[in-house]
C-alpha cells in the first residue's frame, strides 16, 4: 500500500515538477518575443521623431518601452533562477557554468563553491518550510522583496 502512495507522490511531484518547469520556459519564450517587440517599437519611435519636424525628447517617447523591457528582463532571471533550484543546480559563480547544487567545486573551472548560505537563501528556506496559507502569500512575497534588497546592500 504504502509503496503504490509514496510512488503516486513521486509521480505527482516530478509531473508538476516538469509542468513547472515547461510554464517556466513558456515564459521566457514570450518574454523574449516580447522583448524583441519592445526594441522595435522603440526604433520606429526615434525613426518617427527623426522624420518629424517637431522633435520629442527622446528619453521620454521611450521610457515606458524601457521600464516594461527592465521588467520582462526581470522576470526572464527569475524564471531562470527558478528552473535551476528546479533542477537542484546552481551557477558558478567564477565561469557561470550550471552546476550541481550541492558541487563543493565547479567541475568545469575547479572554482571552490562557498556552501555558507546567504541570508536570502536562508530566509527563502524559511519560507518554503512554513506553508503560507494564499491570504498570506502577499506578505511573505512584500518580506521576500525586503530581504533581498537587504541581501543586495550587503
Ligand atoms: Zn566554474
Amino acid at each position: 500500500m504504502g509503496f503504490f502512495n509514496d510512488l503516486g507522490k513521486k509521480t505527482t511531484e516530478t509531473t508538476s515538477k516538469i509542468a513547472r518547469e515547461a510554464k517556466l520556459k513558456m515564459k521566457i519564450t514570450e518574454n523574449k518575443g516580447k522583448i524583441k517587440d519592445l526594441y522595435e517599437n522603440i526604433g520606429k519611435k526615434i525613426y518617427e521623431n527623426h522624420i518629424r519636424e517637431e522633435k520629442t525628447d527622446i528619453n521620454e517617447l521611450v521610457s515606458k518601452d524601457c521600464s516594461e523591457i527592465d521588467k520582462l528582463s526581470k522576470e526572464m532571471e527569475d524564471a531562470r533562477k527558478e528552473i535551476l533550484v528546479l533542477n537542484n543546480k546552481k551557477i558558478c559563480k567564477k565561469c557561470f557554468a550550471e552546476i550541481e547544487k550541492d558541487a563543493m567545486f565547479c567541475p568545469k573551472c575547479g572554482e571552490k563553491q562557498t556552501t555558507e548560505k546567504t541570508v536570502l537563501e536562508k530566509a527563502e528556506e524559511k519560507l518554503e518550510k512554513t506553508e503560507i496559507a494564499p491570504e498570506n502569500e502577499k506578505e511573505a512575497k512584500i518580506v521576500k522583496e525586503e530581504l533581498e534588497q537587504k541581501n543586495n546592500n550587503e
